[in-house]
């Protein structure tokens, strides 16, 4: 640290200097974030000192993370369903899986996960001691429900499916794993980061939340889809006895008892998020994910006109490309300002279509590409 502080002016001639060394999201298709909302960033700036890790100090803002998570839960098919505004998909998993693995109590714990899961899950494995068996994928890169009930053993104490993966934005057939999350009394972790401010959207509808019996948790996360600011995740439980097993002793606060996995949290977050909410409402968000979706289509006829097919229909708003010579093709294409990224089995180009892109920049990038395979 200098000795003496620095003038607003030097330090912001220092930030102004870094800034322009990060990506505008104006050719970003790689990203499962966005932009947020400007009301989002507004509501972010109003609750900026508000820290949810002691909330007796801040009772509108633990107000209004209420109202988010019933907001949530209703969007998720259970206006009762409790939880808490996390960090993102990685905390609420390992939040959810915590809860799994202290109500179930095995000594050797393993959990049913799709080869498909986000990397979140490794480090689940890791922190909470909990085996993750991967099961098989069908053609169209959903888990293959054969393949998860022959990993279940007397040690399972979940299963985990993804509506809306990572790679390939695909929908695990939620419906089926909730009949064998409950025949074999398991608990059912859907996993929603992405796909939970999408699938309810989607003009094809889709069962995948609390609708279905057998999910006990849902994770989905306002900073994605959302449009809400970082760090913006969701955590829900269908009944509020799956949040006990996380509660810990806060003798120094003012309140109780915490069961967040961090301490002091973002408040702005959760103020963000309720503000994005309210102001697009539920026609706010479809107008977004049909754009998106028109997007995804466009981009995926686009590519079959340079003779490069889809890896599988897209389900949102994520489209895997078989594109030939793949490295070669990205390289080029980030020479020409494009960030796209891969799916590794099999291995295709990854493209989200978040709301920053633009139908014009869409067409920029189809002619791009067809100039780097030819
Ligand atoms: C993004 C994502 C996560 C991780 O969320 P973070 O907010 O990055 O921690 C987990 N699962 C899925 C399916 C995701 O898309």
């Amino acid at each position: 640290m200098n000795r003496k502080g620095l003038s607003e002016d030097e330090v912001f001639s220092l930030l102004n200097m870094e800034i322009q060394k990060d990506t505008s999201y104006d050719k970003v298709l790689n990203a499962m974030c966005t932009r947020p909302h400007p009301i989002a960033v507004k509501a972010h700036m109003q609750f900026i000192e508000a820290n949810l890790g002691d909330f007796g100090l801040f009772k509108g803002t633990k107000e209004l993370e209420e109202k988010v998570i019933n907001i949530l839960g209703d969007l998720m098919g259970s206006p009762d369903a409790c939880g808490y505004i996390t960090t993102g998909g990685t905390e609420s998993n390992i939040q959810a899986l915590r809860t799994a693995r202290n109500l179930k109590r095995k000594k050797h714990p393993n959990v049913v996960i799709p080869a498909s899961a986000h990397f979140s899950f490794d480090k689940i494995a890791d922190i909470l001691g909990i085996e993750m068996r991967k099961a098989q994928l069908d053609t169209e890169f959903k888990v293959d429900t054969c393949s998860v009930e022959s990993l279940i053993d007397e040690n399972t104490i979940a299963l985990v499916g993804i509506a809306g993966s990572t790679e390939f934005g695909q929908v695990d057939p939620i419906n089926k794993l909730s009949d064998l999350a409950m025949s074999h009394d398991l608990f059912l972790h859907v996993d929603a980061a992405f796909g939970g401010f999408v699938i309810p959207f989607l003009d094809r509808k889709i069962d995948f939340n609390f609708s279905l019996n057998g999910v006990t948790s849902i994770t989905i996360d306002p900073h994605k889809m959302g449009l809400s600011t970082i760090p913006a995740g969701g955590l829900l439980f269908r009944e509020e006895a799956c949040l006990l097993p996380l509660e810990v002793d806060t003798p120094y606060l003012t309140i109780r008892k915490q069961h967040s996995l961090t301490g002091t949290r973002s408040g702005a977050a959760v103020a963000a998020a309720y503000a994005v909410m309210m102001h697009l409402g539920m026609e706010g968000y479809k107008k977004i994910v049909d754009r998106c979706m028109r997007m995804t289509h466009r981009i995926v006829e686009g590519a079959k006109e340079l003779g490069v097919e889809p890896l599988v229909e897209p389900v949102m708003n994520v489209a895997a490309l078989e594109v030939p010579e793949l490295d070669a093709v990205r390289k080029k294409l980030h020479e020409k300002g494009w960030v796209t990224s891969i799916t590794r089995n099999p291995r295709g180009m990854r493209l989200i279509l978040m709301p920053h892109m633009t139908e014009e920049n869409i067409e920029v990038f189809l002619s791009d590409l067809g100039d780097c395979i030819s």
